[in-house]
């Protein structure tokens, strides 16, 4: 999972993106990396860690230029090394290019590359993405390329590359500094863009980035689409390969933040929604209970849309500790089970005594909610009752948000019926999967829930992208 930000029409632009950085780095801590274009030359700085620890005040005067592109980067694939951290830059014809997502037929993509004499040296996605986009427009014109050489060579990534992935990239077109984006035909991985005060053009992952710059959103970034940005420009956007939308829902129920404008919608709004759909689903089990507690952060909407539905009180349960970090994102169970320790702590009031319902936003492999459970047994509830606002995770995810292999997913690896005593609690209530079709409104890439996938992955390159990946569970 990996966030970007690409801005051009400002001084000093790398300051404004190591800011907007900040903001996105929810959506990767392992590394991050800025590039500038400054007349004609790029900066480029990247490493492991956080922004606040990379880009120091030294390392952001010495990135100099009004436009570039900024990444945090978590890896759902490859090693995690400093080599790995992006913008990725290629001299010919001079491009530099950051992204979201996943490549779901790198073999493929090699084998294109090869045929030209291109090799792949990261384990990085947006390498061969970055490869087929410069060699497409070198082939089409040389250095001599304008907005149709650019949509031709989007169009041969779509042709090329497979996947999900939204991408920004910088380079000189027609002689002038233009910021590049562009969403795969079906809009999985999100992205939108907007426009400073100064009038400074922006693009994102999430428009939290545009929002810590005082920027204004215009809009989502269309699937299959191409936006060109330049300073003092109107902006163009072209439609190169739309399919029918299946964004990412899983976004909107765990990863992004919930103060994102994210597919026409407020992410805060739609975990609302699901937490009332899940009271309403929750209340026909017939189960009673005294008290709403969500497992922060992401499930308080949810917590208490649903303790509003049924018409409970809704407390805070769980302190957390706001500079543990993100336990999402640690790379095995040790220091995982650690975290968790240092990350959240009970309040034993709020539940001693009580028929307890917990929300939480989803569960993976199984094993942090147990861990929590164990916790609040330490304080005795008279009940625990465990509710999901999203179906059973019963399918890997091969489009960039890191999930275990199919084996090591608990709804797929033991009986509905063993649940409850999996996880420790005294019954488990998982939001429906037509209760998450019809609060979603309209079709949503859900395969990790439903198994549907938008778009198709071979066993070859299922088994190729689960050997790849570091494995690390989500809390
Ligand atoms: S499979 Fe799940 S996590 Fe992956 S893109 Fe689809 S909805 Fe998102």
């Amino acid at each position: 999972m990996c966030g970007f930000v690409g801005m051009i029409g400002r001084n000093n632009a790398s300051t404004s993106l190591s800011i907007a950085l900040a903001a996105l780095q929810h959506r990767g801590q392992d590394a991050t990396g800025i590039a500038t274009l400054d007349r004609g030359r790029v900066h480029l700085h990247k490493d492991l860690g956080m922004v606040a620890s990379v880009f120091t005040p030294e390392v952001l005067t010495r990135l100099g230029g009004s436009s570039g592109i900024g990444h945090v980067r978590y890896p759902t694939v490859g090693g995690g090394l400093r080599e790995d951290a992006q913008p990725f830059h290629t001299r010919r014809p001079g491009v530099v290019m950051a992204h979201n997502g996943n490549v779901t037929n790198l073999s493929e993509v090699e084998a294109w590359l090869r045929k030209r004499s291109l090799r792949v040296q990261s384990s990085c996605d947006v390498e061969p993405i970055l490869l087929v986009f410069a060699e497409s427009l070198v082939t089409a014109n040389g250095n001599d390329f304008g907005t149709n050489e650019i949509r031709d060579a989007v169009r041969e990534v779509f042709a090329v590359v497979k996947g999900a992935y939204t991408c920004a990239a910088l380079l000189e077109v027609e002689g002038k500094e233009t910021l590049v984006a562009f969403r795969d035909p079906r809009g999985i991985r999100p992205g939108c863009y907007g426009k400073g005060e100064d009038g400074a053009w922006l693009v994102a992952s999430e428009s939290v980035a545009l929002d810590a710059l005082g920027a204004k959103r215009v809009g989502d970034l269309p699937p299959g689409g191409l936006l060109l940005l330049r300073a003092g420009e109107e902006p163009v956007l072209v439609e190169v390969e739309p399919l029918p939308a299946r964004n990412c829902i899983f976004e909107r129920i765990y990863f992004a933040r919930p103060d994102s404008q994210m597919e026409e919608g407020r992410v805060y709004d739609i975990r609302w929604r699901l937490g009332e759909r899940l009271g309403r689903e929750w209340r026909t089990s017939g189960k009673v209970a005294d008290v709403v507690i969500p497992v922060p952060d992401t499930s308080r909407p949810a917590a208490q849309a649903m303790a509003e539905t049924l018409g409970l009180p809704f407390r805070e349960g769980f302190i957390k500790n706001r500079y543990s970090g993100r336990t999402f994102i640690m790379p095995d169970a040790e220091t995982r089970a650690a975290a968790l320790r240092l990350k959240l702590n009970v309040i034993p009031e709020m539940f001693e005594g009580k028929r307890v319902i917990l929300v939480d936003d989803s569960v993976v492999r199984g094993t942090t909610v147990r861990r929590l459970a164990d916790l609040v047994r330490q304080v005795n509830p008279a009940e625990v009752h465990l509710a999901v606002y999203s179906p059973p995770v019963r399918n890997p995810c091969f489009y960039g948000i890191d999930m275990p292999s199919r084996n090591e997913l608990v709804a797929t690896r033991l009986p509905e019926e063993a649940w409850a005593q999996a996880f420790g609690v005294d019954s488990v209530t998982f939001l429906s999967l037509e209760g998450l079709r019809e609060t979603a409104g309209r079709p949503t890439c859900m395969a990790c829930f439903d198994g549907i996938y938008p778009v198709a992955v071979s066993q070859a390159e299922e088994a190729l992208i689960v050997a790849d990946r570091r494995g690390p569970d989500r809390v």
